[in-house]
């Protein structure tokens, strides 16, 4: 724990978002990055707790409170190594990820939590930005190959491991561009598909042979599979909506969350879509389910602003489900 007090004498500070006359021209990033001394400081309230929730919580058990003292210290570079030992796609998870770990911090009992998220952020940006995270030349390869079947952050994290272990990886991805969900189902503003495409590229450099656009088991038969690589592993998401059997669910205008949101951001991206095909919010008043995906234009917050910034006239919530 570097500093004592830190917690007693700072009060969290939350994410900068950028100007809103400017970003409303625009469907970027709305958070602005925070300077590294200003994460220094958030980074010194961390109390670093004998049972650290936080770690606890976090899907992906990052060391947070070990890397929030390095941070403190400034020592950059061990904790950037310490965050790469749990996590593939930080730049990701810092941007994106509901930030469990922060509805875990014991400071939050009864004030307000570390900015964990934020933190990690800042260090794989300080990473990028001091050029530390470049491509790692392999210096023993297994002979063994790999066959991983999807491009989301799963798919991505398993051929990220299994390349460092040696093996030969080929992701596997149906979509034309590889990501999932994080290239067509996180709106721009949230994450911006250079952020991917960055680390999509150090991995390419390291020897992961990407396939878009083939589907395996269809383009690409599973029994080639078996034959030509030693493991497959299945890392598909799942994008068959729950549907909900009611009375006017056939009316127009009611869609599955993520095909507005893939549509929304392969249009961000300048695809254009035939009226008959587009699903456009602008302008129209939207239900949506609190909690599950099956109804109305979204189901969470990346479903919800992205209407708002189309101009959707207003959104409700639905106040429950059968
Ligand atoms: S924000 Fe980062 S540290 Fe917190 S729960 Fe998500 S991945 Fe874990």
């Amino acid at each position: 724990m570097g500093d004592p007090k830190g917690f007693l004498n700072l009060k969290r500070v939350t994410v900068e978002y950028r100007p809103v006359c400017e970003r409303v021209k625009d469907y970027k990033h709305v958070v602005a990055l925070r300077t590294d001394s200003k994460s220094q400081e958030q980074a010194s309230r961390c109390m670093d707790c004998g049972t650290p929730f936080c770690h606890w919580a976090c899907p992906i058990g990052n060391y947070i409170p070990e890397w929030n003292d390095l941070v403190f210290h400034g020592h950059w570079v061990q904790a950037l190594e310490l965050l790469a030992v749990t996590n593939n796609l930080p730049e990701v998870t810092g941007r994106v990820c509901s930030a469990l770990c922060e509805y875990s911090c014991v400071l939050g009992i009864n004030d307000d939590p570390v900015t964990c998220r934020e933190n990690e952020l800042s260090i794989v940006e300080y990473g990028f930005k001091n050029k530390l995270i470049v491509f790692r030349a392999h210096k023993k390869r297994t002979g063994k190959t790999v066959a991983v079947i999807g491009s989301g952050p799963s798919g991505l994290a398993a051929a990220d491991q299994l390349n460092q272990a040696g093996h030969k990886v080929m992701v596997f991805e149906r979509d034309e561009k590889i990501g999932g969900i994080l290239r067509f189902g996180i709106p721009d503003f949230k994450l911006e598909k250079n952020i991917l495409d960055r680390r999509v590229n150090i991995w390419e450099q390291e020897g992961i042979v990407f396939k878009p656009g083939i589907n395996a088991g269809k383009d690409y038969p599973a029994q080639k599979l078996l034959e030509k690589f030693d493991a497959v592993v299945l890392c598909g998401g799942s994008r068959m909506p729950r549907d909900l059997k009611i009375e006017g669910r056939n009316l127009a205008g009611i869609h599955f969350a993520m095909d507005y949101l893939m549509q929304s951001n392969r249009r961000v991206n300048g695809e254009k879509f035939s009226s008959d095909k587009l699903i456009d919010a602008k302008d129209k008043r939207l239900p949506a389910d609190e909690r599950g995906s099956w109804f109305g234009f979204y189901h969470s917050r990346g479903h919800g602003d992205h209407c708002r910034r189309i101009s959707a006239s207003g959104t409700f919530r639905l106040a429950g489900r059968s």
